[in-house]
């Protein structure tokens, strides 16, 4: 089993973690009456399998353990989430109680260049429209893009600025959520990512993120920070929300497993600086839980986020 004494092993993820990861939040978890009126979401791949078996039961559920909000996972171009008709889902959230604000859902294509362009941003427009139909705001693009040289990137900017704007113009906003390989260089010419906290990159280097950031507009990207995922790219989410505070607009608020169990995470100053921000996008992930159903899982995060006197 990982924890944190063999996570500190890493002498790079130390070195993530001296900014991050102080351990402080246990300090401020555990107020004697929790609130249960707090501004946070759920991304419903959380769930794997399990929502499956009865949605609306499911999504009833999650809103009663405190989440106010989701993230769709599970879209098709037909217009399903998962076998659920995307407006049948859409009345189980009403009935729950539960806002749809954001989706993951990605390219049709891959490779994605010029030759298919319309019928990339095709897809695109059909994806804003049956999201906008159940008032869903935020398109995410959930993956790593693949891209291994700047050439490469250069493109990328160029077909996400578009992307952005078909969605934009269906009233919608697109975002990037990233994993820890956006926080790898790549180089002009390259056919491969330099590993991940390389040093001393070549000369013409750029971290794909910040290339990302850079090469996208304000008005047509914005950013989805999962703040584990940067750590574990061994960068510091804080310094990125202060660095961009007009572009990270969203959040994926995500540990190992339960929220604030592993020590890496230093989720107050995350919080705090997320509100200092402005953003109130607050969604919680949780990937394959080893100790219960995922179900359990989720309920384990919304009370760490629920007992937290730093989560509002
Ligand atoms: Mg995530």
């Amino acid at each position: 089993m990982t924890n944190r004494r063999s996570f500190l092993k890493n002498a790079s993820l130390v070195a993530a973690a001296g900014v991050c990861a102080t351990g402080s939040n246990s300090l401020s978890a555990a107020p004697s009456s929790p609130s249960r009126n707090k501004n946070f979401g759920l991304q419903t791949y959380s769930l794997g399998g399990e929502l499956g078996a009865d949605v609306p039961g499911g999504l009833k559920r999650v809103a009663e353990m405190g989440y106010s909000y989701i993230e769709l996972a599970g879209y098709n171009i037909e217009g399903r989430i998962g076998a659920v008709p995307i407006a049948d889902f859409k009345k189980y959230a009403d009935d729950a109680g539960l806002e749809i604000r954001a989706t993951h859902t990605g390219m049709p294509r891959n490779p994605y260049d010029r030759s298919n362009l319309n019928a990339v941003l095709d897809h695109w427009k059909r994806v804003a429209d049956h999201h906008l139909s159940i008032g869903c705001r935020y398109i995410i693009q959930p993956g790593d893009p693949g891209v291994v040289n700047t050439e490469e990137l250069a493109y990328l900017c160029e077909l996400y600025n578009q992307v952005g704007r078909v969605i934009r113009e269906a009233g919608g906003v697109f975002g990037f959520h990233n994993h820890a390989n956006e926080f790898r260089y790549i180089v002009p010419g390259g056919t491969e990512r330099l590993p991940l906290g390389a040093r001393n990159p070549r000369e013409g280097a750029v971290l794909l993120y910040d290339g990302m950031l850079a090469g996208m507009e304000r008005d047509l990207v914005q950013f989805e920070l999962d703040v584990y995922w940067c750590v574990a790219g061994l960068h510091c989410p804080v310094e990125y929300m202060k660095r961009y505070p007009n572009r990270i607009r969203l959040l994926h608020i995500k540990d190992r497993q339960i929220l604030g169990e592993s020590g890496w995470m230093n989720f107050q100053k995350i919080f705090e600086t997320a509100y200092s921000n402005g953003i109130d996008n607050f969604i919680v992930e949780l990937e394959g839980y080893r100790d219960g159903t995922q179900f359990e899982g989720v309920k384990g995060c919304a009370n760490y986020l629920l007992n937290s006197r730093f989560v509002r």
